[in-house]
């Protein structure tokens, strides 16, 4: 296969995973990442192609800037555009996260029109443009937009930007045959490629470290980032996925449930995690000053649930199980150093406690 696939936000947690799934499958990618200079950001990925002997090079293109993103396409048939910024705290400029992922968006876009050789764009877009805003709980699908006058701004970043991708995608002359396909994933975890992690991992992580005294009450509907990057290439590669979104996420996990799934697995290695639940009050009030847990005050109570079936019918899609998802994300957290593994010592009578207990 000679065909080279763009990916952008090489240097991200699902594109990443997206490269691997690409290599893996033969194909030739090319990756765009903000800085070049910063060889370490990437070297996982250069690594891996050497390793499977995979053809990757990269490119540089920020999203807020034009230089770059013509180079960028030149001579790939398909690109992926995964890149957008995720903060972990409420920006101070709400409109900057909304003008890069929407402009950024219009700029990939726009290049890839300019380039003939590019036949398909699967966009990165989220849930978070789908299921926000809505006064009931029902079952959420491809045909429902997030109201985005009730909804923050990451999740008005991701829904205006998917809008203007359609729009743009509209609005092609039918004889430039470029067709654009939409990818939807929920909360994603799985294993980190690199000691880099995104905003998603937070709550395992914080769970891990034994660094939340309990649970607010929120949850996401979770797909495995390994399962996202299989989805990413069937959008690529399919060819009624044309015009479509596609949903990729489970069942509505609530934090209390994966605190039990990690407690269950790693309560017996000495992690202490936390599985008792907070009152929302509790949590607003928290909230006012500690900023990290200020996007999870909206969150409260909150149900989010998406059907997937599109993608199982159209695409051939399938998920692993969330308690897998889990564990697998823990576990690198752990081997990436991110968390450190809680220090044991021999009690009397030979039971093995942590630092906390020694
Ligand atoms: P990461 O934070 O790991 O990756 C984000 C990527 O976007 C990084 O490569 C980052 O580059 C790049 N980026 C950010 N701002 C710019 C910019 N101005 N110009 C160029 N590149 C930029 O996040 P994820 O991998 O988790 O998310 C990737 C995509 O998936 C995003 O579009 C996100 O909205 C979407 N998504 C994520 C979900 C999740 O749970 N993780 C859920 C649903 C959707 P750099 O390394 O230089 O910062």
């Amino acid at each position: 296969m000679s065909t080279r696939v763009l990916v952008t936000g090489a240097t991200g947690f699902i594109a990443g995973h997206v490269i691997v799934e690409l290599l893996d499958h033969g194909y030739a990618v090319r990756g765009t990442v903000r800085d070049l200079a910063d060889s370490g950001k990437r070297a996982h990925l250069v690594e891996y192609a050497a390793r499977v002997g995979g053809d990757l090079d990269f490119v540089a293109a920020d999203l807020n800037r034009d230089a770059g993103w013509a180079a960028a396409v030149a001579g790939c048939t398909q690109v992926l555009h995964v890149a957008s910024p995720f903060p972990a705290t409420p920006p101070d400029d709400e409109s900057e996260l909304i003008r890069t992922a929407v402009d950024g968006t219009l700029r990939v876009l726009t290049a890839c029109a300019d380039s003939p050789a590019v036949r398909r764009v699967v966009l990165t877009s989220s849930t978070a443009a789908i299921a926000h805003g809505h006064h009931d709980d029902a079952v959420r699908t491809e045909a429902d937009w997030t109201v985005i006058e009730r909804s923050p701004a990451y999740q008005r970043s991701k829904t205006l930007a998917e809008r203007a991708a359609w729009e743009f995608a509209d609005a092609l002359p039918v004889a430039r045959e470029l067709d654009l396909v939409v990818v939807n994933p929920g909360m994603v975890l799985g294993p980190l490629l690199s000691p880099e992690t995104s905003t998603s991992h937070e709550p395992v992580r914080r769970l891990l470290a034994g660094a939340v005294p309990g649970l607010p009450r929120v949850g996401w509907s979770v797909v495995d980032v390994r399962d996202l990057a299989v989805a990413h290439r069937l959008a690529m590669e399919n060819p009624r996925a044309a015009g479509n979104r596609y949903i990729c996420a489970g069942e509505h996990v609530w934090m209390r449930d994966m605190a039990e799934l990690l407690a269950a697995e790693f309560g017996p290695r000495g992690f202490r995690i936390a599985t008792r639940g907070l009152p929302d009050r509790l949590v607003r009030l928290v909230a006012v000053f500690d900023r990290g847990l200020r996007l999870t005050v909206p969150a409260l109570g909150r149900v989010e649930r998406v059907s997937a079936d599109r993608a199982r019918r159209e695409l051939g899609w399938t998920m692993r199980p969330v308690r897998e998802t889990v564990r697998d994300t823990a576990d690198s957290l752990l081997r990436q150093r991110i968390v450190a593994p809680p220090r044991r010592a021999s009690a009397p009578g030979g039971r093995a406690v942590s630092a906390a207990e020694a």
